[in-house]
């Protein structure tokens, strides 16, 4: 009986230990098969900053108070693996010096030595490291370092950002162009062209740049807008859009999409009236119809019309955001990827607005350099529900410095195939055009800042 037992008891752990091999060498196996790359650290946080040249629209580009040229901010995380680096936007043009210095001096001790794989997780620091959060200057100082990250997780796995977000949801994001000129019959001729002989499908007008107000010799004791001697008349504005968008339409026919852009520059009543008065002429959306201070109206103009709403370059905090996607408030939600803190929270936004029917704009003006373009392209090629990227042309010297810049053809934005954002920087040729390079006038006063925009009383318009 003893015997039988200790003969078990030899078979039994024979077994265990035939086991215990084989669960040691799967182990070994899970673990070869998932260890990846070793992680890589952070060595250095730098910034690359640059006033480059810029084609802000379609057309003749205008060439008042210095605008021709941009004042570009870029982050450069380098790794403590060789060759191994990345880049992310950081372009806040009317506060470029803040957001280097919060980087360079708050952001790069607080990374270095951190592991550059765990981005959600440096981004949450990041966030929270400040106390006070959500501000304009630290969000794009953020959104930068986040950039950065998520190119150099695509060049360690040797892919483009847009397949770690799962891939390819379309070839290609269709786009949108500015027009714009000093009066109505040369902007519908540069609508013309962009349409007939470059492609695009879908035109937006600003008409703040066709509507200059009365001049300041005509007795207004305001000050003017950059450059254009004038005040700002809100009725005429309302009215000009209007008058505007009628003769778009009539002139470029119901195949185009067309979007107009108020900047937020109407008081509340006055936007419920003119969305009201839009919607007969189908447009593709109007941007910015509300300032962020006056979201709350977007419900009344809901309820009275069914005018499609972009809205949302301004917004920092997912505070703003939220309540109109979940409340399905807009169509299009247009934040600036870079300003809004990056690719992270900006992926999550697009996630909630899938589920609730709001697509995604991203906003692309002339000041978000060939690196934030690229993320947002990334982006527009991921998500199921992208709606439209707004595009600005990249100049030839953006082009020397940004090499592998996103290229646009028959209006359609494509991306390369290289790793991560598919884009180097020729760093010394950006380092030959420092910040106030070519700026010219009340921007190079305001060292890159805008001036200010008055009524015909004197009070401050929001612009
Ligand atoms: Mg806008």
């Amino acid at each position: 009986m003893q015997r039988r037992n200790l003969l078990k008891m030899a078979a039994v752990a024979g077994g265990m230990s035939v086991l215990t091999e084989r669960a040691r060498k799967a182990e070994a196996q899970v673990a070869r098969a998932t260890r990846g790359m070793p992680s890589p650290k952070i060595k250095d946080v730098q910034v690359i900053a640059a006033q480059v040249h810029q084609i802000p629209f379609a057309g003749e580009p205008p060439d008042a108070a210095g605008t021709s040229t941009v004042r570009l901010s870029v982050v450069k995380i380098i790794t403590d693996q060789d060759g191994l680096y990345g880049y992310g936007c950081s372009t806040f043009t009317q506060r470029g010096e803040l957001v280097n210095a919060a980087v360079e001096k708050y952001l790069k001790p607080f990374l270095m030595g951190k592991p550059t794989d765990r981005i959600d997780d440096l981004w949450q620091a990041c966030y929270n490291s400040s106390y006070w959060r959500n501000g304009p200057v630290l969000n794009v100082a953020i959104g930068g370092v986040d950039q950065a990250l998520w190119d150099i997780k695509g060049r360690q796995a040797g892919m483009p950002v847009y397949q770690l977000l799962g891939g390819k949801c379309r070839e290609a994001a269709d786009t949108y162009v500015h027009v714009t000129a000093p009066d109505l019959r040369r902007v519908l001729e540069d609508a013309k062209r962009a349409v007939k002989e470059q492609g695009f499908r879908n035109i937006l007008l600003n008409p703040g740049y066709q509507t200059p107000g009365p001049s300041l010799r005509d007795g207004a004791v305001g000050t003017g807008d950059l450059g254009t001697n004038s005040i700002f008349d809100s009725e005429l504005f309302a009215r000009r859009s209007l008058q505007y968008m009628e003769a778009f339409r009539k002139e470029l026919g119901d195949e185009v999409g067309l979007m107009v852009d108020i900047h937020e520059r109407l008081a509340p009543n006055k936007a419920v009236q003119l969305a009201k008065d839009m919607e007969k002429l189908k447009l593709f959306f109007v941007e910015d119809l509300l300032s962020p201070e006056d979201i709350a109206y977007f419900r009344q103009i809901r309820q009275q019309c069914a005018t499609p709403l972009a809205m949302g370059e301004l917004f920092n905090s997912p505070h703003e955001w939220t309540p109109l996607i979940q409340d399905r408030l807009i169509d299009y939600m247009r934040m600036h990827v870079s300003q809004m803190g990056g690719l992270t929270p900006a992926r999550k936004a697009a996630a909630l607005g899938e589920i609730l029917g709001v697509r995604t704009a991203w906003h692309g003006p002339p000041d978000t350099s060939p690196v934030g373009m690229a993320a947002q392209l990334h982006l527009d090629l991921a998500c199921y529900n992208f709606g439209i990227q707004e595009f600005t042309f990249f100049s030839d010297q953006a082009k020397e410095i940004f090499r592998g810049c996103p290229e646009v053809k028959n209006g359609y934005m494509y991306a390369n195939d290289l790793p991560g954002w598919g884009m180097e920087i020729d760093e010394k040729l950006a380092a030959k055009y420092p910040y106030g390079t070519d700026e010219q006038g009340d921007r190079q006063r305001l060292n890159g800042g805008w001036g200010e925009l008055r009524r015909r009383d004197g009070t401050i318009v929001k612009q």
